[in-house]
């Protein structure tokens, strides 16, 4: 069988491996991309719920979470959410800010990947798909040689950009990972990120019967807070300041919950029982919590308590409950629906210019294989444009 030869093999057409086919093509590279789905770019569809947070107004290393903290800084300085911008503003896709400096496309996340895929076409880039790769070596010091379902390939400088464990449904594997190992890198290991949470049977009995409820809070743990809705499903607890905790969460341990941060309970209570000491707690409650939460949270009888009857220690209890309500989650809903895999291949041994390997030279590792785990908000992307662009200057 002919041996299919390029500059530049890259495994992953998606947003790491795009973003670098183009900029290493534009560099005169020929370069060869394997995907062994059917489609390119299948994340970038489903992103952002079909509508793409492509990057984010406000990137800095602290959106992001690694063994080594300051490795992204390098690469998101060199190619940055401007850049990125002024690509999506090239080719005129509409496009607004939602809270937080987060970026969606106007219409659909479709406009992203067709983007990308014209500048790759635009850039001679070869894209290969349904191809699985059975075997990857080193033949030589200038040449990687891989066996696909699609025949032999070689090429001077092999990038991975296969992304994480998430979603495998989407066609997400292991392949980077062990590829990293099989050359001597450290993986770190993985761990499903930005996931919804699972409860322990107690809290999922009454948590599954209000599915739907959203309410604002600060949720927090000892390593990070957030402060964006919470959403109340049939398993569990979602919603953005779930999945951004998440991240930081290890199995066994509580986040704390402030389910009203803007006010202080004890204050109100009293307030509330000065104007009237008839009413009942749920009823000064309801102003700020829906009705359905507070008497399944504070249980019956409490919650339908005049205030009057409330002693001191009763209040203080009732403002710990509603300021700190601690939730010990069960575990999380895992890679099945998971936005992002945290660890991964050991930033200490890849060059926080190039991404090339520091042991095997011509590898490279790009987007989310890596260990660099951003928050939810369109950092996860930038880091795939910004290591996939730096990768593309050097293969
Ligand atoms: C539901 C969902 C919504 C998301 N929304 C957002 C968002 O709005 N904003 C944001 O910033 N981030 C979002 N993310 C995260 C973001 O999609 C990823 O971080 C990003 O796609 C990573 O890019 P990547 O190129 O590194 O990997 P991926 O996009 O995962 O691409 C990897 C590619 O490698 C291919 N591949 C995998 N294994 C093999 C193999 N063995 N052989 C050949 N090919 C292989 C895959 O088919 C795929 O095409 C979301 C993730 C999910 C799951």
């Amino acid at each position: 069988m002919p041996i299919q030869s390029s500059d530049v093999l890259i495994i992953g057409a998606s947003a790491s491996g795009l973003m670098c086919a183009i900029e290493a093509a534009k560099r005169g590279r020929s370069v060869q991309i394997l995907d062994h789905a059917n489609k390119a770019g299948k994340k970038i569809l489903m992103s952002g719920g079909g509508r793409c947070n492509f990057t984010n107004y406000e990137v800095s290393a602290e959106n992001y979470i690694s063994h080594n903290p300051h490795f992204c800084k390098s690469a998101l300085s060199r190619y940055t959410q401007w850049d990125f911008i002024g690509l999506v503003s090239d080719y005129k896709i509409p496009f607004h800010e939602r809270d937080h400096g987060q970026l969606f496309c106007d219409d659909s996340a479709k406009d992203i990947l067709t983007m990308l895929l014209s500048e790759c076409a635009h850039a001679g880039v070869q894209i290969q798909l349904n191809c699985d790769i059975s075997v990857v070596e080193k033949t030589s010091a200038a040449a990687f040689k891989l066996q696909t379902s699609c025949g032999h390939y070689q090429a001077e400088s092999l990038v991975i950009a296969s992304g994480g464990l998430s979603i495998p449904k989407m066609g997400a594997t292991p392949f980077g990972y062990q590829i990293a190992k099989q050359f001597g890198h450290n993986v770190w290991p993985t761990s499903a990120g930005l996931v919804p949470f699972t409860l322990q049977t107690d809290d999922k009995s009454w948590v599954s019967k209000l599915s739907g409820v959203a309410i604002d809070c600060i949720v927090s743990n000892q390593h990070a807070s957030f402060r964006e809705n919470i959403l109340l499903t049939h398993r569990g607890l979602s919603g953005p300041a779930i999945l951004q905790i998440s991240s930081y969460w290890q199995a066994g341990e509580s986040v704390n919950i402030n389910l009203l941060p803007d006010l202080e309970i004890g204050e109100l209570l009293s307030q509330a029982r000065a104007e009237n000491a008839n009413t009942l707690l749920k009823n000064v409650l309801a102003k700020h919590l829906p009705k359905r939460f507070i008497t399944a949270l504070l249980g019956e009888p409490l919650s339908d308590s005049p205030l009057q009857s409330l002693s001191q220690k009763k209040s203080q209890a009732i403002a710990q409950q509603i300021h700190q309500w601690q939730v010990k989650p069960n575990s999380t809903e895992g890679y099945r629906t998971a936005e992002v895999t945290l660890g991964g291949v050991d930033c200490d041994e890849l060059s926080s210019k190039s991404m090339e390997s520091s042991k095997i030279s011509g590898l490279y590792f790009i987007g989310e294989v890596t260990d660099v785990t951003g928050w939810l908000g369109g950092y996860n992307f930038q880091w795939a444009w910004s290591s996939g662009w730096c990768a593309g200057q050097t293969v």
